[in-house]
């Protein structure tokens, strides 16, 4: 077969039909003849999972006896179409009927067939359906062919998902399956707001494969042939991200554009080259030797407990979609295309898709993974398009056309919303221009309460394009630098000098604010294959962090080192994570001054006399706080942490999820003995977690004895704002009796009266609709 022209016509026309059609059966039937026709196949067919019967049934073909319809079923366990099921993974066999797993349904007269190809049908992680295709002779399929089926498979899930919702949203479960618009009922979902402001408009859907399972193992003989296109592939790679970050130099500015400088550092990667040689050493294709090590690199990341860290993904799928593409000669232009305006809803965007998106087009970002530090959120809150991300249902619900409000300051989602939504959303829309203009406005103003009690409110950033945001918000200073990304972008250890020259990028970019720059925090499920961390029972009460750190000394000192020559540049503290023993303070003094006095005797030009400070994240050091804070220039609480381990409950842990609350009383006796601890010594006392960002959290975290809240820099105008509507007196007064409540529950209640006044005035969501 089949020019990459006649693969995009039929897709083209797929996606038309399923755009037209009205009904399940008429889009299914047409689906699977176009299919056949175009591929040139002798069948085509389509099989859906019963989960009443646990039998996958065929519902419609194109060269089987059309009489088998809803008569062949068969255990996923059975056959070649319930394997493929099974193992949820593309499967390709010639001489087919000799296969242990064939199975030969007499209505079907399939034995004839020789090839068959089936691919699964994947909804929210588990199987739906299969495609088949079967051939009378024996034929291959290259990878082209089987992103191809690939892609369809996507489409034809989407199809069937829609249809069954629709089927219960508008029948009660029961009726024909109809894919009839008009019909299409409202909807509300969450997720996680990312980029706020209100969008509105049609959904532009767009589907990207998720994890390359359509490229197979194909065995070549030629390795270096296959070196060459692989080096090729990441030479034209690098053209394309080089001129990519020009673009954003010039659209948003050079802050931006450094985040493509993390790609080309992920394309040069010694360990990854490396990584791809050896396997195609073993006598596969490029192709498949990037998928697989692109696998692993994204599974490891993926399971990573830090959300930062864990967003990092993105960016490798991105720089591996893209070498991918180009080894398998698809279309020029990887990224996505936005032809029509309207609101995105898509799995995912990259950095190099939002670096290509038309602001004038895309009025909106509505995202079913990803986080909300990816590079390609912090390009979209660049470009000022509003963005909720991680709605896991997102793509199996809307359908291209569908009415969508991006409300990107509660992170709600509206599908086809009744027209008073739609009307008061407009008057929000109005209105919210004003308030953020008013908000940042306000960045000048100081953070005090209505009787002067001050808070410094600083940004947590770990990236230098973070810096732009620290600016635009009005941050006083960067409260929580996370280091962790050069250690785990790289195959060995970054140098002295490496880090220095990032860390001194940071420290000037801060403009003579403080940075606390906060060491290493690795370990737990943020393994560096170079370090070789153990594998442990309990990683996260295991080897990790700053307990690594004081045993590898010299990379500890490493970094102190190159902190130091970057404290020269501005205004810096040091930050030590995890501590959970007073012995633990002191061996970090002790390592300090011992990469002071390396520096000053090598003659290297630093600063040692940098602030040194520790966070609170162990409840042991909490309790022992008044003695730590004897040793250290500042405190800072890191309450994403201090939760997880008083609470004993994993901070990433979806089954325990409804334990994890850092309002529980035992977590605030622990912030107001740390804060007291520090006011005794008279060093500065912040929070860092997640907390510190949101406002119903202000005033209790003011009466507990705060004195800093640093947090992502966007959040730094509604806290400012809501510190500026409250009386400290009061906040005192509530913290008290926070302190004697036994729950959570009753501590929301004493801060219900805050709540109310602070939504109305800060938190721009239009409560009338909730
Ligand atoms: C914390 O634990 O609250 C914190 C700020 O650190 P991290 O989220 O990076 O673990
Ligand atoms: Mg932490």
């Amino acid at each position: 077969m089949s020019s990459v022209k006649v693969q995009l016509n039929l897709l083209d026309r797929i996606t038309r039909v399923i755009g037209e059609s009205h009904d399940f059966k008429a889009t299914v039937n047409n689906i699977v003849s176009m299919v056949k026709e175009e591929m040139a196949t002798d069948v085509c067919s389509l099989y859906l999972y019963d989960e009443e019967k646990n039998r996958l049934v065929l519902v419609a073909t194109e060269g089987l006896d059309s009489t088998a319809i809803g008569k062949v079923e068969m255990k996923p366990s059975e056959g070649l179409t319930g394997l493929v099921f099974e193992t949820m993974t593309p499967l390709v066999v010639q001489d087919a009927h000799e296969h242990f797993r064939f199975r030969y349904f007499p209505v079907t007269r399939e034995e004839k067939f020789k090839t068959f190809l089936g691919v699964p049908l994947i909804s929210r992680k588990s199987p739906i359906g299969v495609l088949v295709v079967q051939d009378l002779d024996n034929r291959t399929y290259n990878t082209q062919e089987l992103l191809l089926f690939n892609t369809i498979a996507g489409q034809v899930a989407g199809v069937v998902v829609n249809a069954r919702l629709l089927r219960e949203l508008t029948t009660g479960s029961q009726g024909a399956l109809s894919l009839a618009k008009p019909e299409r009922s409202s909807l509300v979902l969450h997720g996680t707001p990312a980029t706020p402001g209100i969008a509105m408009g049609p959904a532009v859907i767009m589907e990207i494969n998720e994890d390359f399972h359509y490229i197979v193992e194909e065995r070549t003989d030629d390795p270096e042939g296959q070196k060459k296109r692989f080096r090729e592939a990441t030479e034209a790679g690098r053209n394309e991200i080089e001129a990519l970050r020009e673009r954003v130099q010039e659209q948003l500015g050079e802050e931006d554009a450094k985040i493509f400088n993390i790609h080309l550092m992920m394309l040069e990667d010694q360990g990854f080259n490396q990584k791809v040689f050896e396997i195609i050493d073993t006598g596969t294709t490029a192709l498949y030797a990037v998928k697989s090590v692109l696998g692993g690199y994204l599974r490891s990341f993926q399971d990573m407990d830090d959300q930062y860290l864990r967003d990092r993904a993105v960016d490798i799928e991105d720089v591996g979609r893209r070498v991918i593409r180009l080894l398998s000669d698809q279309s020029k232009d990887g990224s996505l295309h936005f032809h029509e305006e309207g609101v995105l809803i898509t799995r995912l965007i990259t950095p190099s898709d939002a670096a290509t998106l038309s602001t004038e087009k895309v009025q909106g970002v509505g995202t079913s993974a990803g986080g909300h530090t990816s590079h390609a959120i912090i390009l979209s809150r660049s470009l000022g398009i509003p963005c909720v991300v991680g709605i896991e249902e997102l793509l199996e619900v809307v359908q291209p056309g569908d009415y969508i409000i991006v409300d990107g300051n509660t992170g709600n989602i509206f599908i086809n919303p009744d027209e008073h939504v739609v009307k008061e959303y407009k008057r929000l829309l109005e209105d919210y221009t004003k308030h953020v203009v008013e908000l940042v406005s306000e960045k000048e103003l100081p953070a005090v309460t209505l009787d002067g009690y001050k808070v410094n409110l600083m940004a947590n950033v770990g990236l230098l394009s973070d810096l732009k945001f620290m600016d635009y918000y009005g941050a006083e200073g960067i409260g929580l630098y996370r280091t962790e990304l050069p250690f785990m972008a790289r195959s060995i250890l970054p140098t002295e000098d490496e880090q220095y020259r990032i860390y001194r990028s940071m420290v000037e970019g801060a403009k003579g604010k403080l940075v606390k720059i906060r060491t290493l925090d690795v370990g737990g499920d943020k393994a560096i294959s170079y370090l070789n961390f153990p594998v442990e029972d309990n990683p996260f009460l295991g080897w990790r962090s700053i307990r690594m750190c004081l045993e590898k000394v010299d990379i500890f000192k490493t970094q102190i080192r190159a902190i130091m020559r970057a404290a020269r540049h501005g205004q810096v503290g040091i930050m030590i994570p995890m501590v959970s023993i007073l012995e633990e303070v002191m061996g970090i003094r002790r390592l300090m001054e011992e990469s002071g006095r390396e520096l000053m005797s090598s003659k290297v030009p630093h600063n040692s006399a940098v602030q040194v400070g520790i966070m609170i994240e162990v409840p042991s050091a909490a309790l022992l706080a008044g003695k730590m804070a004897r040793e250290v220039d500042f405190l800072s609480i890191g309450t994403n942490d201090l939760t997880q381990y008083t609470l004993a409950v994993d901070r990433n842990n979806k089954r325990v999820a409804h334990l994890y609350d850092p309002m529980n009383p035992a977590i605030l006796n622990l912030i107001s003995v740390t804060a007291r601890a520090a006011r005794e010594a008279d060093i500065p006392i912040a929070v860092c977690g997640e907390i510190a960002a949101d406002p119903l959290w202000t005033p209790l975290l003011i009466g507990l004895g705060i004195t800093e809240l640093s947090m992502n820099a966007s959040s730094i105008p509604l806290i400012k704002r809501s510190i500026r509507l409250i009386r400290h007196e009061d906040c005192l007064r509530a913290a008290r009796r926070a302190l004697k409540a036994g729950t959570s529950a009753d501590v929301r209640r004493i801060l219900s009266r805050f709540e109310k006044m602070i939504q109305a005035e800060v938190v721009f969501q239009p409560t009338e609709l909730h």
